[in-house]
């Protein structure tokens, strides 16, 4: 019901009714128990009516009150974050990383999602979701192993629970983008969606309906060794032309730098120096998209998802990658290979997501 209230809202209770399939007495209560939760309000401009008619008067989230933290845990910086209960980003900061132990990277997040929430005086928090790349347990709250920052193990949801006194969960984040997509993006209404992320740590999730597969202990989705057609990049595995060694942002930045292109680890000004005219720069950021579609074309052999999207830094922001990428997938489903709804938040949004995800599945626990 809430989600019919985020997607059409203002909408009448009535509507509501005929969305959900829920009796016009039920939505009545439960109006009158997310209004009272501060969730959701009556919209300011009622639609005119005869008489008292309450259920025509429309309701909408009422995102005035609450936020949720969003933590994103990359390599070499975490992102922490406050979103709205639309998804919005309200605030963010990038805290780089001196160290990558949990003990130090959690206790910088707590910080900073303290300092972003002093700063939105007013909002209170309703949790904490965190996004990592790797193998996630959402069940245990547990970052199984990733091996870029050496966590193996680690109780993300005690660790930071404990330093933020909120409640905190914690998913793999190409599912928890998948999840953002779902409610707050372009793919919103599709029956099934893939989402590949291809950054340091490459991943994947699979949506059908409104359920993303974990499988046991959430392994699915790990597609770091699969092999990219043409790949030729050794693997710390020993075999050449996986995955993530293959279309990993390292790897782009390692060969932009034998290029001449860059001297640092930063992707973005790989895409600073194409934008600038760099032709070798160009040429990186193509390939690489083309193999990321390669990739995606034996995602959809096996998935056959409606939509597929893709969060790539070049596929984001560019629309020889994104051609390219579609060339990779090679034939008419490349129509339906998108990328992110959130080219300019899509960590922050990925954080957010895990916990707004809980909140709209069950908003009375919230
Ligand atoms: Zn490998």
């Amino acid at each position: 019901m809430l989600r019919s209230v985020l997607e059409h809202g203002p909408v009448a209770r009535s509507t509501i009714a005929r969305l959900t399939g829920l009796s016009p007495a039920s939505v009545t209560d439960y109006c009158a128990r997310f209004t009272e939760l501060g969730l959701i309000r009556e919209a300011s401009a009622p639609r005119r009516s005869k008489g008292v008619g309450r259920p025509h008067v429309p309701v909408d989230l009422d995102d005035s009150r609450f936020v949720v933290g969003g933590v994103h845990v990359a390599v070499p910086y975490t992102t922490v974050a406050l979103l709205d209960l639309r998804g919005q980003v309200v605030a963010r900061r990038e805290l780089k990383h001196e160290r990558t132990d949990p003990a130090w990277v959690l206790a910088r997040a707590a910080e900073g999602l303290d300092a972003l929430l002093a700063e939105a005086r007013g909002s209170r928090p309703l949790g904490v979701g965190v996004a990592v790349g790797g193998w996630v347990d959402r069940d245990s709250g547990t970052v199984v192993e990733h091996g870029l920052l050496g966590w193996r193990d680690v109780p993300v949801r005690e660790m930071l629970g404990a330093r933020t006194g909120l409640p905190v969960h914690v998913d793999g984040h190409a599912r928890a983008l998948v999840n953002g997509e779902r409610l707050f993006g372009r793919v919103r209404g599709s029956r099934s969606v893939l989402h590949l992320f291809v950054g340091n740590v490459v991943d994947s999730a699979f949506a059908a309906g409104d359920e993303v597969h974990h499988g046991p202990r959430s392994q699915a989705g790990v597609i770091a060794h699969l092999p990219v057609p043409g790949g030729t990049e050794p693997c710390e595995c020993g075999r050449t032309g996986c995955l993530q060694a293959e279309l990993s942002e390292r790897t782009l930045c390692l060969r932009a730098r034998r290029a001449g292109v860059v001297d640092g680890v930063n992707p973005m000004h790989v895409l600073a120096a194409a934008a600038a005219g760099d032709a070798r720069a160009v040429r990186l950021l193509v390939e690489r998209a083309g193999a990321v579609g390669r990739a995606v074309r034996l995602l959809l052999d096996v998935l056959n998802p409606e939509t597929v999207v893709v969060t790539e830094v070049g596929v984001m922001h560019r629309e020889d990658c994104l051609a390219a990428l579609r060339e990779g997938v090679g034939d008419e489903r490349a129509g339906s290979v998108v990328p992110t709804s959130f080219p300019d938040s899509v960590l922050a949004v990925a954080g957010g997501s895990v916990v707004l995800d809980v909140l709209y599945r069950d908003p009375l626990s919230a």
